[in-house]
């Protein structure tokens, strides 16, 4: 259960679904289990020797017992957690918590704003800023969701693709496009007209998402990338870490 959360990054509520309707397991007492069962099993240090006594204290022993995994396959589903509740946690703004204030490093948060036009109708509009949380008084600057997604389309372009965890996933999807494009094509007797330039490739798919997306898809794609964004004074860059730098 750990190596689904650590590795294949699956999300507490697939493993939910997983447990409980594909091995339809059963705690003690044969009940159900419940998702906040599972995130309480996978956040419990218990299965990899250590536990605090009372609860809250902040004294740990190491346990007697076997340990059930290592620590690091515990850290990393520490890791993937963290990643899963920050996508479910903000389902109404796409980019908040993604991203870092560049001045006083803080969090991005954001606001909708309306604006009544001339013919009585309202806009809505959303903006980003720092959350100031470390500095009160950051001069960081505002921003509008749109403006935001275009930095982030010429961000992309540029970007090794490999930055992106969720590349695989992507691949298939742009597979499963180009495939089902080839064949209804071919079934209306227009084979022949495919052309390279038709077809998908994963950047148009990134770039797709990232306009036309849904929040919890653009809340991953941006989740599974390996640098962090920063935002500051009206622009977004990436922080490359130095294993991504590339040698030219
Ligand atoms: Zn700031």
């Amino acid at each position: 259960m750990y190596e689904k959360v650590a590795h294949e990054k699956w999300s507490g509520r697939k493993l939910y679904h997983w447990l409980r309707f594909e091995l339809n397991f059963k705690t003690k007492g044969n009940k159900n289990i419940s998702l906040s069962n599972i995130y309480l099993i996978l956040q419990n240090s218990f299965y990899y020797g250590t536990f605090e006594y009372p609860q809250g204290s902040g004294n740990w022993y190491q346990g007697k017992h076997e340990p059930l995994i290592n620590k690091e396959l515990f850290d990393l589903a520490q890791e993937q957690l963290k990643r899963d509740r920050i996508v479910r946690e903000s389902r109404e703004f796409a980019f908040t918590k993604l991203m870092k204030c560049g001045l006083c490093g803080s969090g991005i948060s954001a606001e909708e704003k309306y604006k009544k036009l001339k013919n009585g109708s309202v806009n809505k509009y959303i903006y980003y800023g720092c959350a100031r949380s470390r500095d009160r008084n950051c001069k960081c600057g505002y921003m509008r969701e749109e403006a935001i997604i275009s930095q982030l389309i010429r961000i992309v372009d540029k970007l090794d693709m490999n930055e992106i965890g969720l590349k695989k996933q992507f691949e298939e999807e742009v597979e499963r496009y180009n495939h089902f494009q080839k064949t209804v094509l071919q079934m209306n007797g227009k084979g022949n007209e495919i052309q390279k330039s038709q077809q998908f490739d994963v950047k148009t798919y990134v770039k797709y998402i990232l306009k036309e997306g849904k929040i919890t898809e653009k809340r991953e794609l941006l989740a599974s990338l390996k640098s962090r964004l920063i935002f500051r004074n009206k622009k977004i860059t990436l922080e490359k870490h130095e294993t991504t730098i590339k040698n030219s």
